[in-house]
């Protein structure tokens, strides 16, 4: 038999949300206090940001490469994002079910759709920001992005938060302890379960 369809895509969780909506330090965080959870590194041809580095924040690759990658069905999903392309390579995902890990993806909503329709097994979350506002001052602040990205960025969003009815679980980021504290339940309980 195929070892790949003895994989428990139940422990595979999905997380998404707005740019900015704080997802990167809560994943953080999760992994903090879930040690068990691995990390899918995923692939883009974004630009590294400073600090960020290769085959650790994501696999940084050229157009070229990534469309390679596409062909030969290296992804479970992938979207264009910003005027990038981002996706989830299948190797990343499978590696750490077969080491018996669950796995967060942290993505965006494109590629939140084709994870439920692929693997249906999944958990999705949403991360939603207590407002727009709320949102748009969070990504000025970072100050990692020019203005003309923000404004990409906040465009994206509106469509984001319009689809958040179609996750498993919306986890509002208005007090971070109090977000943690719904994220971390929600992921043990999953664990837990698909561990029965
Ligand atoms: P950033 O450029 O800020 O690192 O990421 C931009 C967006 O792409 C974020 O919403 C992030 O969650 C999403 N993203 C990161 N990796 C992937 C991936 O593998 N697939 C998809 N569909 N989105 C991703």
């Amino acid at each position: 038999m195929n070892a790949a369809a003895q994989l428990d895509y139940r422990s595979v969780i999905v997380i998404t949300g707005p740019s900015g909506v704080g997802k990167g330090t809560l994943v953080r965080k999760l992994k903090a206090q879930i040690p068990e959870l691995t990390y899918s590194i995923s692939a883009t041809t974004r630009k590294p940001r400073p600090g960020e580095q290769d085959g650790v924040d994501y696999h940084f690759l050229s157009a070229g490469q990534f469309a390679q990658k596409v062909a030969a069905k290296e992804f479970i999903e992938h979207a264009e994002y910003s005027g990038k392309d981002y996706g989830t390579l299948r190797s990343e995902v499978d590696r750490h079910l077969q080491a018996g890990a669950p796995v967060i993806l942290e993505i965006e909503l494109q590629g939140a759709r084709q994870i439920r329709e692929r693997l249906p097994e999944a958990l999705l979350i949403f991360i939603a920001p207590p407002s727009f506002e709320a949102l748009k001052t969070r990504l000025v602040g970072r100050g990692t992005d020019t203005s003309e990205q923000i404004a990409k960025r906040l465009k994206t969003a509106t469509g984001e938060l319009a689809a958040r009815d179609e996750f498993d679980v919306q986890v509002v980021n208005d007090r971070l302890d109090d977000a943690m504290t719904e994220l971390v339940r929600t992921v043990r309980d999953r664990i837990a379960g698909s561990k029965g």
